[in-house]
């Protein structure tokens, strides 16, 4: 899968939703049988649903980073938020999930380890806030696939290569894919989720403190389903990206490679060389080299 317009196409012409688009390719290309396809999908859900599980407890941190997901939690049972509740709860599990992959627990990393908050974070606030079923959150992991393996073929899914908005970008437009094809979203919206996620977060930096996907790593997970959630809303809203989502993608990788090097995970720029960033690495015995 090449082209989020290619697919939305397909679909126009079938009749199929997205994410029945999306297995219908992917059983083609590989051969593997969608009942298969459907399995094993399942199987990265439940995996992906231990980890929500696993992390929520106030026991897990990284080498410099603390457990803060249960701040949010108690501030979301006073009721007095900003942000909507379905976001506090898709914060407070991103963060959690991310400060539990830095604690080396086990995580899906979809798309990579840095970024493993933000689609558990939105996919599983769903189930708390509208009780979304397996299979709803199925077809949702199928459309964040789908987005996935679009921006590795046109682009890049790594913070080494791309910045953040590599990662957590990607990870944002697969969430927002997800949560618009679990409401029921016409095909070309879920593009436009996309395309409206990646427009918003173009240029973000990979900037690791110590080289360690901790600090801003876990904050970005959390802050981000925001973003998530908002071109979800938009897109469904009937919003439109005026350039299509493929030349965003497009765009996004473009911006990538014009990143100078200290911005691409080598922890040698934006908030790694921070006074409090060096600090903290040097706490644990890690040098940040002068820039
Ligand atoms: S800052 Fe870099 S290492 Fe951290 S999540 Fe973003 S891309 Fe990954």
């Amino acid at each position: 899968m090449r082209s989020l317009g290619d697919i939305v196409e397909r679909c126009r012409l079938s009749g199929r939703s997205f994410s029945e688009q999306a297995i219908f390719m992917e059983s083609e290309e590989s051969g593997v049988p969608a009942e298969t396809l459907r399995r094993r999908m399942l199987s990265r859900l439940k995996d992906m649903e231990f980890s929500v599980r696993e992390s929520a407890s106030d026991q897990w941190r990284g080498l410099i980073a603390p457990s803060e997901a249960p701040l949010v939690e108690r501030y979301a049972q006073k009721g007095a938020a900003y942000s909507s509740p379905f976001v506090l709860s898709a914060a407070r599990i991103a963060m959690a999930v991310s400060t539990y992959n830095a604690a080396m627990g086990r995580i899906v990393a979809a798309p990579t380890a840095g970024s493993c908050g933000i689609l558990p974070g939105m996919l599983f606030a769903c189930r708390e806030h509208f009780g979304t079923e397996d299979e709803a959150l199925l077809s949702g992991l199928f459309s964040a696939a789908a987005v996935g393996e679009v921006v590795a073929s046109r682009a890049t899914l790594a913070g080494a290569s791309g910045g953040c908005q590599a990662e957590c970008g990607a990870a944002v437009a697969m969430g927002s894919a997800a949560l618009v094809t679990v409401r029921g979203g016409a095909p070309d919206a879920v593009a436009h989720g996309v395309a409206l996620a990646f427009k918003a977060i173009l240029g973000l930096v990979c900037d690791p403190v110590g080289g360690l996907v901790e600090s801003p790593c876990i904050k970005r997970n959390a802050l981000l389903v925001s973003l998530g959630a908002l071109s979800t809303d938009l897109a469904l809203a009937g919003v439109r990206s005026l350039i299509p989502a493929d030349e965003v993608i497009d765009a996004m990788g473009q911006v990538g490679k014009a990143l100078p090097e200290t911005l691409r995970e080598t922890g040698l720029g934006g908030l790694a060389v921070t006074p409090t960033g060096r600090s903290l690495a040097e706490q644990i015995g890690i040098q940040t080299p002068k820039g």
